[in-house]
């Protein structure tokens, strides 16, 4: 990507910003990170602090900011339901007056802006697998609808300001990812489970197991949002990204259960209100105009996220797993 000087990436010491941001100075962009550390760890950025590629400022994008870049990638929100539903009217104003905010600076700037949202646009869905052209089922008033509308609200946004303005905008729909730096007590399934397994205690499966998610490897998705901000102006998406190979979660904890050596129980819990029965990305928009696909299969991302968590879990930064 280094058809970009100067790139910032919002929300750059969670778990996807901290990858992208080690992918984009691998290719020798400068990279300026902003986070304002609601749910992202300095851990996920140390190793970055004496890299003169790197500069960070501490910051909340619902705020105005004024630097000088020539793209945008926004990542800033919390991501997992235990986090944003922790703070619900943050989460809907980090998703809006963020993305007026950010969408602000793409204008001043004249660059493009890509917006990281989310499968959850489509809510429970009532097709599978879903396409772009799917306009979701989403309860306005729920406990996820801080995220889901926020994220809606902010796609809104970002077409708005392209048909208004002429803003070169990139909306991508990014389905469950998972691999290492999920942060282990942000309640996601790949990072609970794991951690529950690895400590020997019981795996909480809420509801009967049998709804549905597509896991897809953190390396796969930064690859497709490189190419996607590199795809040019006329390609605006919004696009999903994500595995479309479809599991079960209670396969999914036998899987990890397995994989791990473990002897922990599987107990079941109430399923969440709101809680989508299946989920899986049509991804042939993203294979034609990006020529792209996930590469990593299943077996291999959770084996890395498995070693991953088990040297966190012995190492000095295990007080982030208790
Ligand atoms: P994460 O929680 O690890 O990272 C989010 C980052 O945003 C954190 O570093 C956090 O501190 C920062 N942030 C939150 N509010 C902020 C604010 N007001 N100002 C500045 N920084 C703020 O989550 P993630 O999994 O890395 O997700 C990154 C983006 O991708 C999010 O926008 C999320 O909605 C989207 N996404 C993630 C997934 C997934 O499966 N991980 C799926 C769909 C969409
Ligand atoms: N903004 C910003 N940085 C900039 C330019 C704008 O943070 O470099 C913010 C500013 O808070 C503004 C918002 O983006 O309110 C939207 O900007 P826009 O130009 O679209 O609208 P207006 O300035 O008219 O509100
Ligand atoms: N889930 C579970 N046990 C857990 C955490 C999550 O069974 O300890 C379920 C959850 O109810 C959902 C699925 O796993 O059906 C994925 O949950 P996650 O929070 O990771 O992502 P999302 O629901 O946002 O896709």
């Amino acid at each position: 990507m280094s058809i970009n000087k100067q790139v910032l990436v919002t929300g750059g010491a969670g778990f996807i910003g901290s990858h992208l941001i080690d992918r984009l100075i691998a290719d020798g962009t400068d990279v300026l990170c902003v986070d304002n550390f609601y749910t992202g760890t300095k851990p996920n950025i140390y190793h970055l602090a004496n890299n003169v590629h790197f500069e960070l400022i501490r910051h909340d994008v619902t705020f105005p900011l004024y630097v000088e870049v020539d793209a945008i990638f926004n990542l800033a929100c919390p991501a997992s339901p235990v986090h944003y539903q922790h703070d619900p009217i943050q989460t809907t104003k980090t998703s809006v007056h963020g993305a007026i905010n950010l969408l602000g600076l793409a204008k001043r700037l004249k660059c493009p802006i890509l917006q990281a949202s989310t499968s959850e646009v489509y809510g429970d869905p009532k097709v599978n697998p879903q396409r772009e052209d799917y306009w979701g089922n989403v309860n306005p008033i729920g406990p996820r609808s801080c995220y889901d509308e926020g994220k809606r609200c902010a796609e809104t946004l970002f077409f708005d300001y392209h048909r208004q303005t002429g803003l070169d905008v990139k909306v991508a729909r990014i389905f469950n990812t998972y691999g290492p730096r999920m942060h282990p007590n942000d309640g996601r399934v790949v990072s609970n489970f794991i951690v529950q397994a690895l400590k020997g205690e019981p795996i909480t499966l809420f509801g009967d197991g049998m709804q549905t998610r597509s896991f897809c490897y953190v390396s796969d998705l930064v690859e497709a949002i490189v190419r996607f901000m590199a795809a040019g102006p006329g390609c605006h998406g919004p696009m999903n990204l994500g595995n479309p190979v479809e599991i079960t979660i209670r396969e999914l904890a036998e899987r990890i259960v397995e994989m791990t050596g473990s002897q922990s129980e599987i107990v079941y819990r109430p399923l969440p209100q709101d809680d989508p029965m299946q989920r899986r990305p049509d991804i042939s928009l993203a294979k034609r105009e990006l020529d792209w696909a996930p590469a990593v299969p299943l077996e291999e991302g959770l084996s890395k996220t498995i070693s991953y968590f088990d040297g966190l879990l012995s190492g000095p930064d295990a007080g982030l797993a208790q």
